[in-house]
């Protein structure tokens, strides 16, 4: 699979029976249907098995907009996180997948937790 912003190859990374699309270069992930939702609630330390690319290349490449999505090629529609409004990612309007840059996922993934931990308390 080819990476839907730079047009890198893309490696599949598997954790917990789950896997997501990583690029080789940008290092930006591709999260299969919904499974970000899944992921991100699910799976402890997922982030740390899939989002290993470096921060700084991730907000570089998080400038890049209006990409396709790499299984139909309509427009990726772009969005943001209701719970972290700064965290903007692309999906597929048909439901292909998530595009998030390299940091986003655990950005997402650490708002979650910490929120939790404030319910919980
Ligand atoms: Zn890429
Ligand atoms: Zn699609």
């Amino acid at each position: 699979m080819q990476c839907p912003k730079c047009y890198s190859k893309m490696e599949t990374v598997s954790h917990s029976g789950r896997s997501v699309e990583r690029c080789s270069l940008c290092h930006g992930l591709w999260f299969h249907g919904d499974d970000l939702a899944q992921l991100r609630r699910d799976k402890w330390m997922a982030e740390h098995v899939f989002d290993t690319g470096d921060v700084e290349t991730g907000k570089m490449y998080d400038r890049i907009r209006g990409i396709h999505c790499p299984f139909c090629e309509e427009d990726m529609r772009q969005g943001f996180d209701d719970e972290q409004p700064h965290v903007m990612f692309e999906s597929c309007p048909q439901g292909h997948g998530t595009f998030l840059d390299a940091g986003e996922f655990t950005d997402l993934v650490h708002k979650t937790f910490w929120d939790r931990f404030k319910l919980i308390r």
